[in-house]
């Protein structure tokens, strides 16, 4: 049974109160700070991953986070008894986005992707639809990469993306965040495809009015630490083998 021949629509009062409710966590303080600041493993971004543990629980999700900060929450699909294909479960649909924001961000950058998967679980789950395929709505950790270059650290993490030294540095801050245990990589067929809802940060759809696009291309990131040796001089006019 699919969403299309059963014409179903998600509860979007739902949706909007859970993003509201999740941007009242790190949110504006008038005079203070304006916008959301959920930066990446500081206690107002962990309370937000808690919250949104409690939300998938209550959706009927097995929820847990991993040792990285990564929020996992899944519905699961039909077993292959009752599909009747006799072969293995299948792989999973990862839906999901992030939760951490930039300084003084926006309230839909990533959690429209997250609470708009968690909120198509449900509405499958009340409706008593079980998909072919478990579903995953996921929640990567340290996306924005504000506070801890680099950024996407939490989806690097699940496709084994990290090098030794990123892992070790950023050990005591997990720790500090009281973040344990292994993270969760990503086996083989364990993930059929993934889909993202994400806000439009370019203003293209909106300049033409257009509700929804789908992304054919985006943009690379890349971050370099640099060190420059010198010393303090008279700019333009001292020579550079004289600065030892
Ligand atoms: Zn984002």
């Amino acid at each position: 049974m699919t969403a299309k021949k059963t014409g179903l629509s998600i509860n979007a009062d739902r949706l909007w109160s859970d993003l509201e409710e999740l941007a009242r966590i790190g949110g504006a303080e008038p005079g203070r700070r304006r916008g959301i600041s959920r930066l990446a493993f500081t206690p107002e971004d962990m309370a937000g991953r808690r919250w949104l543990l409690v939300k998938m629980r209550e959706a009927g999700l097995s929820a847990c986070m991993d040792g990285v900060g990564n929020v996992f929450g899944r519905y699961e699909g039909a077993p292959s008894c009752i599909r009747g294909s006799g072969d293995a479960d299948s792989p999973a649909i990862m839906l999901g986005s992030h939760i951490d924001t930039v300084p003084e961000g926006g309230r839909f950058d990533g959690a429209l992707g997250v609470l708009g998967a968690l909120e198509c679980v449900r509405t499958l789950r009340e409706s008593g639809i079980t998909l072919k395929h478990p579903l995953e709505v996921a929640a990567f950790a340290n996306e924005e990469g504000t506070r801890i270059l680099p950024g996407t650290f939490g989806s690097r993490a699940f496709v084994g993306g990290l090098s030794r030294d990123e892992e070790e540095r950023l050990r005591p801050v997990l720790e500090q965040a009281g973040i344990s245990g292994e993270p969760r990589r990503l086996k083989d067929r364990e993930i059929a495809s993934y889909l993202e809802l994400h806000i439009e940060q370019g203003g293209v759809l909106d300049a033409f009015g257009d509700d929804i696009g789908v992304v054919t291309g985006i943009v690379g990131i890349r971050s370099f630490t640099v060190k420059f040796l010198g010393m303090a001089n008279h700019a333009g006019t001292t020579r550079s083998a004289l600065m030892r």
